[in-house]
């Protein structure tokens, strides 16, 4: 056996070797892309990208576990997820976002660090009369009882991903009052608005903003008539103050579809349309993602590596 037959064998030994040692996929990565900045309320997108079959992907983020749906494309496997902080609620600061991955029984886990900035939003000095301010006494056990249901609709965390970006504009209406204005009613500050209004006159057609399901569709004293929409991976739209509803609760309704009238039904001093979104339970700017794209966010990214097979 000449020199250069001696090294073939070599490398068929490495080669074997490598085989042996990490069957299957040896040495497999995944590639997790995330901002390691973001404004307080600001909307952000989190893509974990592999070549090897992912089995589970999860996010931890603000004390919440969200599983995330995995799809296969160009032969990669890529799960996407929307999350964001709630301006008022989380403070700004680094604040730590766990990536869970499983591939064929290996688990995985990667802390990520992102910066939350603070964001100077709208501040407005209103003076009301004070049965505006304070909800009389007998509605407390309804809007207690309300404010629960509204919570259990907003911890859905179905798998099955459905938002995609663009957002379709509920209402042609421009914006008269943005997300994260902070009113001070009679002095008091109140918490920061949870949505964007849009300025709409009685019985303007809704349409759906993310296509999915109804988790939610009632009556609240707030509120008024609202209808809340799970499109998967935590993501939950909401309208408020509409005139009436036209879906049910259960139902399924596609991207763009007339979902009721607004109005201003609930604690509303003119006709208007509040739309919401809530990721994880984090009610975040909605506006960003009027044009935003998932490509154009992912482009605000970092990313970090993740070996799921051999070593850690
Ligand atoms: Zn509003």
């Amino acid at each position: 056996m000449g020199l250069s037959g001696r090294m073939r064998w070599a490398s068929v030994c490495l080669l074997f070797l490598l085989v042996f040692l990490f069957p299957g996929e040896a040495l497999a990565r995944a590639n997790v892309q995330y901002p390691s900045s973001v404004g307080s309320g600001s909307p952000f997108v989190i893509r974990v990208t592999s070549s090897a079959p992912l089995t589970g992907v999860s996010v931890q983020w603000q004390g919440r576990n969200i599983p995330l749906d995995v799809a296969l494309w160009n032969n990669h496997y890529i799960a996407l997820g929307l999350f964001g902080t709630q301006t008022g609620k989380v403070k700004p600061g680094l604040h730590t976002l766990k990536v869970t991955v499983n591939s064929n029984g290996t688990r995985r886990r990667i802390s990520l660090s992102i910066r939350v900035t603070p964001v100077k939003y709208r501040e407005d000095h209103l003076t009301l009369p004070e049965s505006m301010v304070t909800p009389p006494a007998n509605v407390l056990a309804r809007i207690a009882k309300e404010r629960k249901a509204v919570g259990k609709a907003l911890s859905t965390a179905t798998l099955t991903r459905e938002w995609g970006l663009p957002l379709v504009r509920p209402v042609d209406g421009i914006v008269t009052s943005p997300y994260g204005r902070r009113r001070i009613l009679n002095k008091k500050p109140r918490t920061p608005h949870g949505g964007m209004d849009f300025r709409a006159a009685q019985g303007t057609p809704v349409r759906a903003a993310l296509p999915g399901r109804v988790v939610l569709a009632g009556d609240h004293y707030f509120a008024g008539k609202s209808v809340y929409v799970d499109s998967g991976g935590g993501v939950i739209s909401h309208y408020f103050h509409l005139d009436s509803i036209g879906v049910k609760e259960g139902e399924r309704i596609n991207r763009g579809a007339v979902i009721g009238k607004s109005g201003m039904t609930g604690r509303s001093t003119g006709p208007h349309l509040h739309f919401g979104l809530s990721l994880s339970g984090q009610l975040v700017n909605p506006e960003p993602l009027f044009d935003g794209t998932i490509s154009g966010m992912l482009e605000k990214t970092v990313s970090r590596t993740l070996n799921i097979t051999g070593g850690k």
